[in-house]
């Protein structure tokens, strides 16, 4: 389901058709895939000898493209910085009708609208509730200054530690969505509970993470929100869930896997990936993209592959595979601590009660005294300020 088109950010990327002979050190998972492949009209006078070389293409992309794509990182440390995204759009006019938006002029990434109206959909088509509400989507920087500003002045703080300051929330890439519940005359934040955890146990399937848990806030350097999500694409939504991390881990986790000793995945069972990272050159003002030969047979259909940008230094790129190397393991998908498999806690929204200065207890657990329930109310979703991140 919900199988995006491998398009998106290839699409502005010049495909230069340079085919070179890269001479591959010995890389397994790469060298022997090829062997057929030798028809080059390149010129290849010079590496005549060479046994174990692999067909490679390069794609050239612009430096500024860093801060273009599905796994861009927003933080505290990464500006958002693309104030151009050409995908926003009106969500109201692009919406399914399984849900609903706090406000008609709204926007959002388009991709992200797909994956809510899918997400939504089957949400509604399971349980029948369609009472769920987009609350706060795409915000350009004045918009997050405006908010930022008038934090400051009602808390009288010289920081916010409740909305994220402008330039750094990921509210700004379009591709983050607070969800809320229309329950007739509130609006509490969408929470793991009840009915609502299937969201939660489903996003990844559609492209998206919860981005703030209480297990990664110490990495985020933000509170734990149950209500924000983030679209990263399901490949990668999918082992952010099984791993267990964050954004922030998952992306360092990845710059270790480059061209020549890459990640693999498999997504399912009939579905795998090849996943590696590309250093931004430095020296110029592109970088060019090492990608498998096969990623151009059939203008891309049997292999495709895309580019995004990290906002910080580099470009992930993510390819789509036949096969798995006989020598896969998951192992990886252990590494920080989770279990492989479903690690969204039940109760990963914030245990601190933000409420308390800012008035409105919302929820129907706002009175509740239960220790793991812990009875704050995490989102004043019933006025626009929502959430700040
Ligand atoms: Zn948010």
């Amino acid at each position: 389901m919900n199988k995006r088109a491998m398009t998106g950010f290839s699409s502005a990327i010049m495909l230069a058709f340079s085919l070179m002979l890269t001479s591959c050190s010995g890389s397994q998972s790469d060298a022997g895939e090829n062997s057929e492949t030798a028809e080059t009209e390149a010129p290849v006078t010079e590496v005549t000898e060479a046994v174990t070389e692999v067909p490679s293409v390069y794609v050239e992309v612009q430096n500024s493209d860093i801060h273009r794509g599905d796994l861009i990182l927003v933080n505290r440390d990464n500006e958002y910085s693309d104030g151009s995204n050409p995908n926003i759009v009106n969500i109201y006019e692009n919406k399914s009708d399984s849900y609903k938006v706090d406000r008609s002029y709204m926007q959002l990434d388009k991709t992200m609208i797909e994956a809510i109206n899918s997400m939504l959909d089957d949400f509604a088509a399971k349980t029948g509730i369609t009472n769920i509400l987009c609350n706060s989507g795409y915000r350009s920087y004045d918009e997050q200054k405006q908010m930022y500003d008038e934090d400051l002045e009602n808390t009288g703080l010289l920081e916010s530690d409740l909305v994220a300051p402008p330039g750094h929330s990921e509210h700004h890439t379009g591709l983050a969505m607070d969800f809320a519940i229309d329950d007739g005359y509130e609006y509490p934040a969408l929470r793991n509970e009840g009915e609502y955890s299937w969201i939660y146990s489903n996003a990844a399937k559609y492209g998206l993470i919860l981005r703030y848990t209480e297990q990664n806030k110490h990495i985020t350097k933000y509170r734990a929100e149950s209500w924000h999500f983030r679209y990263v694409g399901p490949v990668h939504a999918s082992m952010i869930y099984r791993m267990g991390v964050a954004l922030e881990q998952y992306e360092g986790f990845i710059k270790d896997f480059q061209y020549d000793n890459p990640l693999e995945y498999k997504y399912s069972d009939t579905e795998f990936y090849r996943i590696y990272y590309v250093p931004m050159d430095m020296t110029s003002e592109k970088t060019s993209i090492p990608i498998p030969y096969e990623c151009l047979n059939n203008n891309g259909a049997e292999w495709p592959y895309t580019v995004s940008g990290n906002n910080s230094d580099g470009f992930i790129v993510t390819v789509k595979i036949p096969e798995l190397s006989p020598d896969y393991d998951e192992t990886f998908l252990y590494m920080f601590g989770a279990g492989g498999e479903t690690v969204m806690p039940s109760d990963d929204y914030s245990s601190e009660d933000i409420s308390s200065s800012e008035g409105e207890t919302i929820g129907e657990n706002a009175g509740e005294d239960s220790q793991d329930e812990s009875g704050e109310a995490e989102n004043e979703a019933g006025n626009d300020e929502d959430t700040g991140w």
